[in-house]
């Protein structure tokens, strides 16, 4: 039998449970992950002791789900996620257990998981895996199959339709056609899930080695109109002229090529959402297809699903504002106040990112990116900013205090003065000192006080 190298600090832990009389396992991903031979540090455990078993054993306790018999227990650094062994009664609202029942059988507790997969113990007495549920086949040959009968495991809860996906998307498996077949079945079963729980899934399915994947499997099982609609409009949506695939499957080749760009999960979002508008603006040509604006209602749109999915505020603010700028289009002959411009627009710390869902969309079209025009463009970024030229107001030679104290007044009129300050130092960065652009707004509220 295969043995699990127990890092030392687990042997500790599991003494406390020992000598207290109980037994204690570690479960799920991070024994799988050792069998693939990847690394995984995030260790779950199980054993029979009731939590507030658990609770008087240790100092520190967090009862992070003790009405699923979880807490987290605080050793030494670590943060470890303890949970009674326990077999579920239905989930009636696909949500909660309805009722959860402590017993004191590793067997049912590994039964009760989403995969065979996922349902690895490790006894921590010998440091033996033990395999209840065929996993180790299944690993082998490569299979994502749900642990008994999958039309059951869906209706107890939606969420592992997702989970299918993303533990496919995470190791590059095939979903086994029984379970496949239950989660088309089951789809809307999703829709009694929290958006919290989904995001969770979906995030992690695009942070994966291959969302493209998992996202083609929630593409085939009939989850992408629950859980994306805005998205899933894309299907179908032609093109015609340089793009090769449809809208929905140019967005899902974008996302994959983003992978080898960027471990952020704002570009492979903005990858995934980049043409998110296109399905609302679509009018159809003879040769080609136009999506006019499609950058702008794609940027509404990227807010609406990511708020949806209550994604944070600064995520939301990143992904959209990719999403917004994604088609601009560098020649040679800008001049370099347009690439000031371009600057102030886009924000200096989110070039990088754009450049990434630049080069990933140029390969999901065309297979491969030219970057020249991309390199040159930061080339003559790098000298704007070495050259520490203004981009923004907060850049200028002067403030708004020194435009109150020079005469001009608070409120509209001031804001207005510093937008003109800006637009001229963007035009001419010599002009951005405090002598000149005193003189400036001086003149510029003459003349508009001279026109309003
Ligand atoms: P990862 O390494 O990506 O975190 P993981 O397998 O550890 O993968 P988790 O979401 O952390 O995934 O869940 C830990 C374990 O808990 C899983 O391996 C599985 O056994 C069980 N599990 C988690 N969520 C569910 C669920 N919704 N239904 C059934 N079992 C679940
Ligand atoms: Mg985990």
């Amino acid at each position: 039998m295969q043995q699990f190298p127990i890092p030392s600090v687990i042997q500790r832990f599991s003494q406390q449970f020992k000598q207290a009389g109980f037994s204690l396992y570690i479960v799920g991903g991070a024994v799988r992950d050792h069998l693939l031979g990847i690394s995984n540090e995030d260790f779950d455990f199980t054993t029979d002791a009731k939590p507030e078993e658990v609770m008087s054993l240790f100092k520190a306790v967090i009862p992070t789900g003790i009405d699923h018999g979880t807490v987290t227990v605080r050793y030494e650094k670590h943060s470890f996620e303890v949970t009674t062994f326990r077999s579920e009664g239905s989930y009636q609202d696909g949500r909660h257990p309805s009722s959860v029942t402590f017993i004191t059988n590793l067997e049912e507790d590994l039964k009760r998981r989403d995969f065979t997969i996922n349902a690895f113990a490790v006894d921590l007495n010998d440091s033996k895996i033990i395999d209840l549920c065929g996993g180790k086949k299944d690993l082998k040959n490569r299979i994502i199959r749900a642990i008994g009968n999958p039309e059951e495991r869906f209706e107890e809860d939606g969420l592992r339709i997702l989970r299918a996906c993303r533990f496919a998307g995470k190791l590059n498996f095939i979903i086994e056609e029984d379970t496949l077949k239950a989660m088309h079945t089951c789809r809307e079963n999703l829709l009694n899930v929290s958006s919290e729980r989904i995001r969770e899934e979906l995030f992690r399915l695009v942070l994966s080695d291959h969302p493209e994947v998992g996202l083609n499997y929630m593409r085939e099982c009939g989850i992408l109109p629950i859980i994306l609609p805005e998205l899933a409009a894309g299907d179908q949506i032609d093109q015609k002229g340089m793009h090769h695939e449809d809208v929905l499957s140019h967005a899902i080749t974008t996302c994959q090529a983003s992978v080898a760009l960027s471990d952020r999960l704002e570009v492979r979002l903005a990858a995934l959402f980049h043409d998110i508008g296109k399905s609302e603006v679509m009018e159809e040509g003879a040769e080609r297809n136009t999506f006019y604006n499609h950058d702008l209602v794609g940027e509404k749109l990227t807010i609406k699903v990511m708020r949806r999915l209550k994604a944070s505020n600064e995520q939301i603010r990143l992904v959209s504002l990719l999403v917004r700028h994604h088609m601009f289009s560098y020649q040679s002959n800008w001049s370099d106040s347009a690439v000031r411009r371009f600057l102030t627009r886009v924000g200096k710390e989110h070039v990088g990112m754009l450049f990434s869902l630049r080069i990933a969309d140029q390969i999901a079209i065309h297979g491969k990116a030219d970057i020249r025009l991309l390199e040159e463009l930061e080339e003559r970024i790098k000298g704007i900013l070495d050259a520490q030229d203004a981009l923004s107001i907060k850049d200028l030679a002067v403030n708004g205090n020194d435009l109150m104290k020079a005469g001009i007044p608070k409120g509209k009129q001031l804001g207005r003065t510093l937008d003109y300050l800006l637009e001229t130092v963007l035009d001419d960065p010599a002009q951005n000192t405090k002598e000149q652009l005193l003189e400036i707004a001086k003149n510029y509220q003459s003349f508009s006080t001279f026109t309003s």
